[in-house]
């Protein structure tokens, strides 16, 4: 659907946001001495919620606020602000909070265990004028060498640190406070397969395979179906899915029985005849 302005900005914020998170996964994912990695996490403390990028438990605790932000930002009177816009949230502030309340969190279960927290800019356009030299911030350009640090970094791990990663797994909280979704009815939205590669609508069906006409890439029928399904079960939870649902959410050009045996074959069937849906 065409988002309002706001909503879209607001979804192009936590994309990047998330590209930055999925970007500093990669380069823990490297670590190769022993060490124990728990990625975004949503923690509740104090009646207080707060999300955590990421965490590399090791003899002491990383925590890591990771930004993406991209181009020039300058730093004044402690606050952080973009070479041409309005104070932005310091990302600082936000470390000593999930700090604090993480600390206070793993007291209360019992874990002592020294914790360094950082700010990481990921994204090596970003530059930061008249940066602080006393902060816990990594830039880009640090980025290398800090994860060889940490790589280098003591790691005798015991039970107890995995009990601790189990723990804080254990402790996420499904259910986002944040998830803020704007209102959508089933005749707003654009119906139609996309491509599993480039999103777009434009594909065609060849015998049991669909093809991209944008990019050229293909996928099995079968598992574009069950893509949309899913895409369906997302977009309305409490909704009982239908051949004719599906079929009218993917606009494919194929006979409503093979969508029927795709389904039955994936799915569980419930109710009789025409009034059957899936589960
Ligand atoms: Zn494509």
């Amino acid at each position: 659907m065409n988002l309002p302005e706001s909503d879209k900005q607001y979804f192009l914020n936590l994309k990047k946001g998330f590209e930055g998170e999925v970007m500093f996964d990669k380069l823990t994912e490297k670590l190769e001495n022993e060490s124990l990695i728990v990625n975004d996490l949503l923690l509740k403390s104090n009646n207080t919620t707060f999300q955590i990028d990421s965490i590399v438990i090791k003899e002491t605790l990383y925590l890591f606020e990771v930004k993406n932000y991209e181009g020039d930002f300058y730093y004044q009177s402690d606050n952080f602000y973009p070479m041409n816009g309005n104070k932005i949230q310091n990302p600082l502030h936000q470390l000593n909070r999930s700090e604090s309340l993480l600390s206070q969190l793993l007291l209360k279960h019992g874990y002592r265990i020294p914790i360094e927290a950082w700010v990481v800019f990921i994204n090596p356009a970003f530059t930061l004028y008249q940066s602080p030299k006393d902060k816990p911030i990594i830039y880009p350009t640090q980025l290398d060498f800090f994860m060889k640090k940490l790589n280098a970094s003591p790691s005798k791990l015991n039970g107890r640190h995995h009990k601790l990663a189990e723990l804080l797994v254990s402790l996420h909280q499904h259910e986002s406070p944040y998830k803020e979704l704007p209102k959508y009815e089933d005749d707003q939205l654009k119906k139609g397969g996309t491509c599993k590669t480039c999103h777009s609508f434009s594909i065609s069906v060849n015998g049991r395979r669909i093809i991209c006409e944008e990019c050229g890439c293909e996928e099995d029928l079968e598992s574009a179906v069950m893509r949309s399904v899913k895409e369906l079960k997302l977009l309305f939870p409490d909704k009982k899915i239908t051949t004719n649902d599906v079929l009218d959410w993917c606009q494919v050009k194929v006979a409503k029985a093979r969508i029927s045996r795709i389904l039955k074959k994936n799915l569980k069937a419930s109710g009789y005849g025409q009034w059957s849906y899936y589960e």
